[in-house]
Order: structure tokens, then C-alpha cells, then sequence
């Protein structure tokens, strides 16, 4: 009898015990560790699940291999239009920190929104479009085994009588496409593709742009490494009309940076700061009139460069989530926070801004 009390006091605490575990489990993700790209999605539904108020999410177009891409969108519902951020990271599959940061993003920002009137503000005023894994065909082949780790492009085939694998991504938009910092030949980890944008990761991030162009007040796209904040454009004979500006803006993003753990980032044109390139994102971005448009680099110099360790993923992300925040809140306050007067004339300047920009398309 004693024996059988004993057994059942020592079943139902196993089973108390396996409910906790199964709660804790499913309550907590991980933001330390590296996830496949099953996991970052299955976090996307359950972000969407879990906060329903304030985040819903949207399928703006499909993989080479058919996979949807989707973004989160953040911020309180409003009948009417509202202006919005974008951000994306993965575009290279190999830059796992990338990720690894949206995903921190959108934990620091729906777990803040309720307590921080900053955020709250931000939550009222702008929406975030998130997509954490851009390349979502060249992440996962990233993850297959030791030899793939450090892909970096698309998974399209080559075409003519080339059969490498894959598009650089960031090479591949419609901004001054081919000209400079690409290769013709598709076995290159730059390889531009065979036209400008034919690959639809590239043609579904162009399309959502273009139909969001006088919402969006920021593009962000998050890379690594390097440290550094790269400003538009990557075309060493062109320069963005706002330049003072975007210098000024990624500065104060550095120092909000450099802030948190010490980590220096540098600020300029990737000619400047980098090497000359063409057909990225963010040159498209700031092209087609978007003003703020910034790609990051996240952490390292080149000691780890692709293989980050986790036990970084946390520090890169506090502090690159001090920088983006430092810009984001400088462009929300820039549209939300003056007299009439002062939005009219910002209004203007963007206007203009988006004019000479287009200019410089030709
Ligand atoms: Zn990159």
C-alpha cells in the first residue's frame, strides 16, 4: 500500500515536472543561439500568436525553391495609412548573426512597447516590416553540413553554359545593376545574376518597396561582417542627395553603438569604407525615395567573420539594437515631433530629396 502511495506521489510529480518543462519550452526561445530556418519560422507564428494586438504578418513573394516569403508587421492597427520601417536580414545566407539580430529586434520591441513610451510612440506612429530571412533557400543549405556553411548566395542555377549555383542578392536590384563590385561569371560569390532582378527574392523585396515607397520612411538590411554602417550609394560617381544628413544619422547610430560594449563602427559610403558596388538593396532603396536607407555590418573585424561564436550573438545584438533604435527614433522624431511648420518643410525637403534622387537613376 505504502509502495503504491509512493509510486503515484512520485507520478504525479513527474508529470507537474514535464508540464513546466513543456511550458517553459514553449514560452522561451532562445535569442543566444544560432536556429534553422524550421525554428525562425515556427517563431514568426508563434511572435504572431502571441500578440496579436499588434503583430501580423504577410506573404510578399516566393523562393527560387518555392518557399514564402514572409514578413512580420509590427505596430498598433490604424484604419489610415501609416509610415512605416523596413528591415531585413539574411540576404547572405552565411551571415547567421543577421538573423539572429531581426529576431532580437522584434523580441526587444514587442517586450518594451507596453512600458516604454519611446516604443509605444514608435508603435503609434511608424509600422515595422520584418523579414528575418531574406535568402531563405541559401540559409537553409547554410545549415546542411560543414562544407555549405559559408554560402552566400541565392540557389538558382546558372544560366547558358555556366551551372554554378546561385545569385549574389545584393548585387541583383535595379540600381545601376552590373556597372561596378559584380562578376559575369555565375560561379563568383558576386555574380550579378543574368538580368536585374531575376531572382524573385530580389524582384519580391523591389515589388513591396515600390508599392510602399511613400510610406516607408527608413530601410535597414543587416549583414556582416565588418562593422560598419554603410550609407548609399555603393557607385563611387554618385551621391545620395541627403548625404550630410545619412553621415550624421549613422554617427549617432555608432556612438549609440560603441555605447553599450565599446565596439567601434565605421560610417560612410561602401566606396568610402568598403569597396564600390552595385545593384544592392539599399541603393534601390534610396533611389527610388525612401531617405533613410542604411545596410549594417554587423560584428566582427575578420577574427571570427562568418563563425561568430554564440556567446556573441548577445552583446552584437544589445548593441546594434542601441544603434538601430538611434536611428529609427531620429527619423520618427524628425516626422512626428515638430511644429506644423517644421513637418511641412521636412515634407518638402523629402519631396525634393526623392526628386534629385530619381535624377540620378538616368
Ligand atoms: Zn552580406
Amino acid at each position: 500500500m505504502k509502495g503504491s502511495v509512493m509510486s503515484l506521489l512520485v507520478a504525479l510529480a513527474l508529470v507537474a515536472q514535464d508540464r513546466l518543462a513543456g511550458g517553459q519550452e514553449h514560452r522561451s526561445y532562445d535569442y543566444t543561439k544560432y536556429h534553422t530556418m524550421d525554428e525562425i519560422s515556427a517563431w514568426m507564428n508563434q511572435m504572431e500568436r502571441e500578440n496579436p494586438d499588434v503583430v501580423s504578418s504577410m506573404i510578399y513573394g516566393q523562393t527560387h525553391e518555392n518557399r514564402n516569403l514572409t514578413l512580420l508587421k509590427i505596430g498598433f492597427t490604424r484604419s489610415t495609412p501609416k509610415k512605416a520601417v523596413w528591415m531585413d536580414c539574411g540576404i547572405h545566407a552565411r551571415e547567421w548573426i543577421s538573423p539572429a539580430f531581426c529576431q532580437h529586434f522584434v523580441k526587444e520591441i514587442l517586450g518594451s512597447y507596453q512600458t516604454d513610451p519611446k516604443v509605444s510612440m514608435l508603435f503609434k506612429n511608424l509600422d515595422f516590416y520584418v523579414t528575418p530571412v531574406l535568402n531563405m533557400d541559401g540559409y537553409i543549405y547554410s545549415w546542411k553540413d560543414n562544407t555549405t556553411r559559408l554560402w552566400r548566395k541565392s540557389r538558382s542555377p546558372g544560366t547558358g553554359n555556366c551551372t554554378c549555383i546561385g545569385t549574389d542578392l545584393n548585387r541583383n536590384f535595379y540600381a545601376n545593376w552590373g556597372t561596378v563590385g559584380i562578376s559575369r561569371n555565375c560561379c563568383s560569390a558576386v555574380y550579378n545574376g543574368p538580368t536585374p532582378l531575376s531572382e524573385p527574392e530580389a524582384k519580391a523585396v523591389n515589388d513591396f518597396l515600390g508599392a510602399h515607397q511613400n510610406q516607408l520612411l527608413c530601410y535597414l538590411t543587416i549583414h556582416s561582417y565588418g562593422q560598419q554602417i554603410l550609407i548609399p550609394y555603393g557607385h563611387p560617381n554618385i551621391s545620395a542627395p541627403n548625404y550630410n544628413d545619412l553621415m550624421e544619422v549613422g554617427l549617432a547610430a555608432a556612438n549609440a553603438i560603441k555605447a553599450v560594449h565599446g565596439k567601434s563602427y565605421k560610417v560612410g559610403t561602401p566606396p568610402d569604407v568598403l569597396y564600390a558596388l552595385s545593384g544592392s538593396s539599399s541603393d534601390f532603396a534610396r533611389l527610388i525615395g525612401i531617405p533613410y536607407t542604411f545596410t549594417v555590418e554587423l560584428r566582427d573585424e575578420g577574427h571570427y567573420s562568418f563563425l561568430l561564436p554564440e556567446d556573441q550573438i548577445q552583446p552584437t545584438c544589445e548593441e546594434a539594437y542601441q544603434g538601430a533604435m538611434s536611428i529609427i527614433n531620429y527619423i520618427h522624431d524628425k516626422n512626428f515631433r515638430g511644429s506644423a511648420s517644421t513637418v511641412t518643410a521636412t515634407l518638402w525637403t523629402t519631396l525634393v530629396a526623392s526628386w534629385i534622387s530619381s535624377a540620378n537613376v538616368f
